[in-house]
């Protein structure tokens, strides 16, 4: 099955991606890690996002949407996909509905993890510490979580009115999120 974790930053869609990987054997599809991991290469594309990465800015569609292309499309993966942080703009969902009908896939589930900002705020400080991540400083989470708000409201507005939609209180500890999820999905 395929499954969207949708939410802002510091949800715990990451975590929930990873326990969702190992219980399935499906594959996490983190756009955050994909370009983390361009700007890790010093590619190309890793050269043209980073400042927007760095400032909390959303990384253009069609960059983001071609590095989904080739997961979307990989027969490897086809009917397990678990995306983390993929759809974030209409543009962007509107693709992803696209490329699963070509591919014969479908999305089975949406999973919303709806967090207030003073939550997001404490989680991203603690995380900073821990990975060390250069977007997590105070400034850039509140830019993340303004960017979200105005970018991916739309997306959750277009699909919270559809039948796979499932929100969940993401301001639950981990444990109690992943059993909620587990019950959903019956596993
Ligand atoms: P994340 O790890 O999901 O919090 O993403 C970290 C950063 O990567 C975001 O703040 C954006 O700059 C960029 N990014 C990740 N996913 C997307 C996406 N679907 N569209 C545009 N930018 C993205």
């Amino acid at each position: 099955m395929n499954i969207i974790l949708f939410g802002p930053p510091g949800a715990g869609k990451g975590t929930q991606a990873k326990n969702l990987e190992k219980k399935l054997d499906n594959h996490q599809v983190s756009t955050g890690d994909m370009l983390r991991d361009e700007i890790k290469k010093e590619s190309e594309i890793g050269k043209k996002i980073i400042s927007y990465m760095n400032d909390g800015r959303f990384v253009a569609d069609e960059i983001v949407n071609n590095l989904m292309k080739k997961v979307i499309f990989d027969p490897s993966k086809k009917g397990r996909l678990i995306f983390d942080g993929y759809p974030r703009t209409l543009d962007q969902a509107k693709n992803l509905e696209t490329w699963l009908t070509e591919s014969n896939q479908k999305i089975d589930f949406i999973f919303f993890l709806n967090v207030n900002k003073k939550t997001i705020i404490e989680r991203i400080e603690k995380r900073k510490i821990i990975e060390k991540r250069s977007d997590d400083d105070l400034e850039t989470i509140l830019k993340r979580y303004d960017t979200y708000m105005e970018t991916t409201k739309p997306v959750l507005d277009y699909y919270s009115s559809k039948s796979v939609f499932n929100e969940i209180d993401g301001g639950l500890k981990i444990a109690e999120i992943t059993s909620k999820i587990n019950n959903i999905l019956n596993v």
